[in-house]
């Protein structure tokens, strides 16, 4: 059965109403008739089956039949904080990180990020929260991860003490390693929530990792070689994942 993001809107009462290109698509590239099964979600854990009453190009309306609730939350629950990159380079990371199953992105201005994107706008956290719905869609995932608007490194460190596992990859870390970290972590209570913040292209500061290790940080090292920021990121999350995530 297909299936659709629901938009806020899009569900009204006991119909699921697609406009714009949803509905084109719906009618045009899939040719759904009147009757067809399809499935929505509202990407915060809902989902609805319905049944296409009215179908235009316009306008596709279907009438829901069954309501239940999605997935179970995943058994680790990773927040990824990604220093923002040149042009669109986040927009990659999110895409791939939401395929590999983040719960949280939060996108991260640090002293060698680029000045030029320290205004980030609500817009941007809305295109950004587009594109995870997006390849939450693509993946079958039946939740999206939370998009955070930009944080500032001093008001981030605090974030540290909310999770069960705050991880600062830094390739200047010449003892711990993830590797040995998640190797600790998998034998005895598995973290349930972990944030891992990755540095921009410059890399984080001396000074950003001291203050980050004495806010909570354990700073960890990826391996031997250094990653392109973008890389770091979504082998992190890979990582994390394969270490002590879902089997
Ligand atoms: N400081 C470097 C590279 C920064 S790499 C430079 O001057 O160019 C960008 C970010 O990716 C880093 O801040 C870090 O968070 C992460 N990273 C890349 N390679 C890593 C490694 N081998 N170990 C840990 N973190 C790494």
């Amino acid at each position: 059965m297909k299936r659709f993001f629901l938009s806020p809107g899009s569900l009204q009462g006991r119909r699921m109403v697609f406009t714009g290109p949803d509905a084109r698509y719906i009618s045009r590239s899939l040719r759904l008739k009147r009757g067809a099964e399809i499935v929505g979600f509202d990407g915060a854990g809902m989902e609805y089956t319905g049944t296409i009453a009215i179908l235009s190009p316009r306008r596709v309306e279907a009438v829901i039949s069954e309501t239940s609730v999605s997935e179970e939350l995943p058994s680790v629950r990773i927040a990824l904080a990604q220093s923002l990159l040149k042009g669109r380079g986040l927009d990659g990371v999110l895409r791939q990180a939401t395929e590999l199953g983040i719960s949280e992105f939060i996108p991260l201005a640090t002293r060698y990020t680029i000045p030029r994107l320290y205004q980030e706008g609500e817009k941007r956290r809305q295109r950004w929260a587009r594109i995870a719905a997006d390849a939450s869609r693509q993946s079958g995932r039946k939740i999206n991860p939370v998009v955070h608007p930009v944080e500032q490194w001093k008001n981030f460190l605090a974030r540290a003490q909310e999770y069960d596992l705050s991880l600062l990859p830094w390739e200047k870390e010449g003892e711990k390693s993830l590797k040995a970290v998640t190797a600790r972590s998998a034998g005895g209570g598995v973290p349930a929530r972990i944030l891992v913040a990755i540095g921009p292209e410059g890399g984080f500061t001396e000074s950003e990792a001291a203050e980050a290790v004495e806010a909570g940080f354990l700073a960890v090292s990826l391996g031997p070689r250094i990653l392109r920021a973008a890389t770091a990121g979504v082998a992190a999350v890979a990582y994390l994942q394969l270490a002590l995530g879902d089997r």
